[in-house]
């Protein structure tokens, strides 16, 4: 029972709209934190449960409307897989130092990044990444606005 939309579902090009502050959001969140735990996935963004706003979930990290504040100059390259593109998920790696097998996908990525966004309370957060956790930031919050892995592969 899976709502998982895989490439390549138009929804995975669209832009997402910002959430309005104070909508309840539980069960998009709820289903993105039960879809990623299903498919073993270390993040995950709204889009691909087909819910067309700007919410991503990184393990257990929510950040609704999320920002990039912050990105370090040093790049960095990451071996990345996503779920819509089963191909590149092994179901069991741990983290991303493992996704080297196969079909992933070698990105370029800011080594350090800065979000800010919201809780699922509307609290404000600030999140900081580097390295696998940086680049999964950056690749949810590419969900987002229609940039997937199909485009990675491409440069
Ligand atoms: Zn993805």
């Amino acid at each position: 029972m899976s709502q998982l939309v895989l490439w390549p579902d138009p929804r995975l090009r669209e832009t997402c709209a910002e959430v309005r502050e104070d909508t309840d959001c539980s069960e998009i969140i709820d289903t993105l934190l039960a879809v990623q735990e299903e498919h073993h996935g270390l993040g995950i963004a709204a889009p691909q449960i087909g819910a067309m706003v700007r919410i991503i979930v990184v393990e257990d990290l929510i950040i609704i409307n999320p920002r990039i504040v912050k990105a370090s100059s040093q790049m960095c390259w990451v071996w990345e897989g996503c779920l819509s593109f089963p191909e590149t998920c092994p179901k069991y790696a741990q983290d991303m130092s493992m996704l080297r097998d196969g079909d992933r996908v070698r990105v370029r990525r800011h080594k350090r990044v800065k979000v800010e966004g919201f809780d699922r309370d509307w609290k404000p957060t600030v999140t900081k990444g580097c390295d696998w956790k940086g680049a999964c930031l950056q690749h949810e919050i590419e969900h987002l606005d229609g940039v997937t892995l199909a485009d990675h592969r491409r440069r």
